[in-house]
């Protein structure tokens, strides 16, 4: 089965505690690891997860506020030390190539790999990146400043071969990979064999979707509808409503709400106010809206097959 999972590397909105890092989370693709924002420390946190750095040549930043990108500077400088010579893919909705550029032009630190830069549109949603087994694309959200969120869905995965219909009705090799892409078998005598006679049905496709700083919007459902596992942030509680709204933040039971207009299988919050030392009183009121929500615990890993 394709791996596909969201390791949680930090949790907290505005300042880090020492329980609680900035957001950052690893998606795992198939073994191809995907960034999302990179909150300050998160190098170290990937370390203690034990992630190789010179595997992450993909990053997506949600937006300019420094609780979800302060880390990259770090970050890049390491990759740098490591000896990193492949390419690294940069996605977010504002100019991040300038501040980049500005750091290590005063630094006076040469990168030695290249940086490819991708403005992230953040006013409708579009792909942004594809491979062969996953498409990721932007989630426009409302917030202060230019704010994307990431959907991760994974292709159609291949039929399955039914080896004993194969043998039975005598399919060669060469034929198969047509199978897997639901075509029919045409026989050397021109019959026509259903695909269904020789193959089963594929393995579902999950999803995963990233919905970062953010106001309640209800305009994202459509965008999200169905996803397997959506993560929200949650800032504050409803007693704390009024400054969810000012700072255009939500609150849990507004995150339980999307969830539940968008057919989510599954929610997690994060991006906690540090106001909550007890986390359970956001679960608990999220959980009055949509049950099967969890915390976006540091150090957890949701494997998106199985929530
Ligand atoms: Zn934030
Ligand atoms: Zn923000």
């Amino acid at each position: 089965m394709t791996k596909f999972s969201v390791l949680i590397l930090g949790n907290a909105s505005a300042a880090p505690t020492l329980t609680r890092n900035n957001t950052s989370q690893l998606v795992n693709v198939n073994e191809q690891y995907f960034l999302i924002d990179c909150g300050e420390g998160t190098q170290t946190k990937l370390r203690e997860n034990k992630i190789k750095l010179q595997r992450l040549n993909h990053i997506f930043i949600s937006h300019l506020h420094g609780d979800h990108y302060f880390g990259l500077m770090g970050l890049i400088q390491t990759m740098n030390l490591l000896g990193k010579t492949t390419p690294l893919y940069i996605y977010c909705p504002s100019n991040i190539e300038e501040i980049i550029n500005v750091h290590f032009k005063f630094s006076e630190s040469a990168i030695k790999f290249p940086i490819f830069y991708q403005h992230v549109n953040c006013e409708e949603s579009e792909i942004i990146f594809e491979n062969e087994k996953v498409v990721v694309s932007s989630i426009p959200l409302t917030h202060r400043i230019p704010c994307a969120g990431y959907i991760f869905t994974e292709k159609p995965k291949p039929r399955k071969i039914n080896s004993i219909a194969i043998e039975q009705y005598e399919v060669p090799k060469h034929q198969i990979y047509k199978l897997k892409l639901g075509e029919d078998y045409v026989a050397a005598d021109g019959k026509i064999i259903k695909n269904k006679l020789l193959t089963d049905d594929s393995s579902p496709s999950f999803s995963y979707a990233f919905c970062s700083d953010t106001k309640y919007e209800e305009k994202i459902i459509d965008i999200i509808k169905d996803v397997t596992l959506l993560y929200h942030e949650a800032t504050f509680s409803e007693e704390h409503s009024d400054r969810a709204k000012k700072t255009f933040h939500s609150t849990a039971i507004q995150a339980a709400i999307i969830a539940n207009k968008s057919n989510a299988k599954k929610l997690i919050i994060g991006h906690f106010s540090n106001r909550y030392p007890d986390l359970n009183i956001l679960l608990e009121e999220a959980k009055t809206i949509f049950g099967n929500t969890e915390i976006a615990i540091q150090g957890k890993e949701f494997n998106i097959a199985e929530v």
